[in-house]
This record gives C-alpha cells, sequence and structure tokens, in this order.
C-alpha cells in the first residue's frame, strides 16, 4: 500500500542567508522513475540538527529498488520523499543545541537514526535499534542540494579522504561489518555474489587478512573484476554447481572457513552453505526478494556452523575500521566508483546503473 510524505513546508529556522529552495530528486508518483524538482523547499533546521550542503551522492540498489518501483518499494516509501543515503558534503548550519560541530566541517552521516531509546541502542547495537528511520527511505534524504541530520548521526570525514570515497562510505560500511564481524584474518573465504557491496568485501577481506578469496557470480564482468580486486577464484554460477568441488579440493577436502553472502539469491545460498566447511562461519547481508526454501539440516544443523545476519553499519566501531583501512591505501576503490554524473544527469545516472554498465555510480550537486 502507498503511503505519501506530507508537502515540504517553508524553512523555518531564520537562515536568511542560504536558499530557501533547492534542487531535489523527489519520488514524486507511485511508479517508475523519480522527479527532480528544481525548487524543493530546503529542509528546516531543529535545534539538535546539522544542516549539510550536499556535494556528491551515490547510488545504491535500494535506491534502484525506489526507482524501478518494485513491491519493497510500493510497501514501504512515501510519495513525495527526497531519496538518497549515501553522500558526502559540508556543514551550512548548525542547531543552537549542537556544540560538537560547525559549518565548513566536511562530513558524511550514519544513515539509519534511532531515538535512542530501546534496548539495542542503549546497548552497544543502535544500528539493529526497533524504531530506525532511514534517510531518503523513511525521511527526506540526499539526493538534494541540503540535508539535515540529528548531530549524533554526523560522520566528520578525514582531510586525506577525498570526497568521491566518503560518499560510499554507507556501502563500504556494509562491506567492512560483514567481513569484519566473520572474521577473515589466515581465512579462506567464500564471498557469494559480487555487486557493488561484493566487490567492495572483496578488497576489504583482501585487505583484512583472508588467506584465500573465493567468489561467485553469475556477470563474467564482475567476476573478471573481483579477481582484478584480489580474488584468487571466481565462478561463474550459470555454469552450475561444480565450482563447490573446485573449492573444497583448494581447501583440504573441508570447505571454506567462512561464507560472506552478497546476492540475497536462494540457488546462491544453499550453494555458499555447501561449499563453507563444518564449523565454519556465514554471513549473510544480501536481501532476498521473498521467502527461501532452505535446507537447514544439512547446511546448518549437522554443518554446526555459525549463521550472522548482518545490517547496517556498526555506530562506530565500523566507520572507526573503515576510516582505517581507507587510510591505509590498501583499499582499492577507484575500480568500483565508475561513473560521476551532475545532478541534472540523474536520468543517464540512474540508467548507468541499472543496466550495469556502471559499478557504483555517483551524482554531482557542485
Ligand atoms: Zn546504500
Amino acid at each position: 500500500m502507498t503511503s505519501s510524505a506530507p508537502a515540504p513546508a517553508p524553512p523555518t529556522d531564520g537562515l536568511d542567508h542560504l536558499p530557501r529552495t533547492m534542487r531535489a530528486l523527489v519520488k514524486d508518483h507511485a511508479g517508475e522513475g523519480l522527479g527532480f524538482e528544481s525548487e524543493r523547499h530546503r529542509p528546516t533546521l531543529g535545534p539538535r540538527d546539522v544542516l549539510i550542503r550536499v556535494r556528491k551522492a551515490g547510488i545504491c540498489g535500494t535506491d534502484r529498488h525506489i526507482w524501478q518501483w518494485d513491491d519493497w518499494a510500493a510497501g514501504r516509501i512515501p510519495v513525495g520523499i527526497v531519496t538518497g543515503h549515501e553522500f558526502a558534503g559540508v556543514i551550512e548550519a548548525v542547531g543552537d543545541a549542537v556544540h560538537n560541530y560547525a559549518a565548513g566541517q566536511r562530513v558524511s552521516a550514519e544513515g539509519h537514526i534511532t531515538a535512542w531509546r530501546d534496548y539495542n541502542s542503549r546497548t552497544g547495537n543502535a544500528h539493529i535499534a526497533r524504531d530506525t528511520k532511514i534517510l531518503g527511505v523513511d525521511r527526506d534524504g540526499v539526493f538534494a542540494d541540503f540535508v539535515v541530520v540529528p548531530e549524533e548521526n554526523v560522520w566528520p570525514i578525514h582531510p586525506d579522504i577525498p570526497d568521491r570515497v566518503a560518499a560510499v562510505f554507507d556501502p563500504l560500511g556494509n562491506a567492512v561489518h560483514t567481513v569484519l564481524a566473520a572474521g577473515v584474518s589466515g581465512q579462506s573465504v567464500l564471498i557469494s555474489g559480487v555487486g557493488i557491496i561484493g566487490l567492495m568485501a572483496v578488497t576489504v577481506a583482501k585487505a583484512a587478512g583472508a588467506a584465500r578469496i573465493f567468489c561467485t557470480d553469475v556477470d563474467p564482468k564482475r567476476l573478471a573484476l573481483a579477481r582484478k580486486l584480489g580474488a584468487d577464484e571466481a565462478f561463474n554460477a550459470a555454469e552450475g554447481d561444480g565450482f563447490i568441488k573446485a573449492i573444497r579440493s583448494a581447501t583440504r577436502g573441508e570447505g571454506t572457513d567462512v561464507l560472506l553472502e552478497m546476492s540475497g539469491a536462494p540457488m546462491a545460498m544453499d550453494q555458499g552453505f555447501r561449499a563453507l566447511r563444518n564449523g565454519g562461519t556465514a554471513a549473510l547481508l544480501g536481501l532476498p526478494a521473498r521467502s527461501v526454501t532452505f535446507d537447514f539440516n544439512a547446511n546448518i544443523i549437522f554443518k554446526g556452523c555459525k549463521v550472522l545476519g548482518i545490517n547496517g553499519r556498526k555506530m562506530w566501531e565500523t566507520w572507526y575500521r573503515m576510516e582505517d583501512l581507507v587510510l591505509s591505501g590498501r583499499l582499492e576503490l577507484d575500480e568500483i566508483i565508475t561513473h560521476e554524473f551532475a545532478i541534472e544527469d540523474y536520468e543517464k545516472a540512474f540508467a548507468t546503473m541499472i543496466d550495469g554498465a556502471g559499478i557504483k555510480v555517483l551524482m554531482n550537486f557542485e
């Protein structure tokens, strides 16, 4: 069922030196595509908020769902919302009660916004809070000249990290969270699905000291790139599950120590677990489109493996680890961030992402 967001009101924060309107990509109808608004009201800065001028924003798989208006999007996204959640920008103004940030600072932000009231928020696991609202999904997002986020969600960008890299901290954080939660140092790892986050997981796993990295996908171009980023072997799962045998014989007949499931495809999940050794660890990030039939007996119970569900990024542990990994110079991100478009060319940007010609596609607001 489709809901709608209230029409945006003019800003009432008295910041008269700033424009009262802005450019924005808006989910302006219940159907395919997004609308470009050139005079959307700028969001109002609240006392505990930070107002950020967006410089670069990344197109995520989530944004593709919203663009294509599939069942998930139709059930979740209010019509009228500004989309987008991956970005880098500069603080324009801070609310009266904000003391840790100031105008002029380069920042990104954690897009999962919680009220910090529930059990998990209060015990170090705010990434799985019950009351989370997501930027560009549940409230106005970053495909606009300005976005407002609570002070708690702001992440200052290290001076040595360029905007184009900081703009992908959200998906890179998914990869870092998954890889570090599973623990890959000295381990053999299978990454099933090398889309944007799967490819990021290859370079993160390599940097985090994985002993051997295997990948599967059905796209030969992505498999080739996975090899370039450090995968030892990349198998085309469309050619059948013979690769499971190959992985076993490369791992003393046991299977890999770790499975990082990034595809959400039922077949890949089954193959991935079959290639995992008894007692191994599986970290699942890929989202199946619907309920999956799965052999729990063979794949989990008798295997005695550990299964981790991965959601978002740990606040802020993942962000610190990610910053250190980026600063180490060991991550290969240039091959993953393939395209940049001006915001006015958003249709081209989405087409490049959706048809697979681009991997991570950025839009520029400058
Ligand atoms: Zn994203």
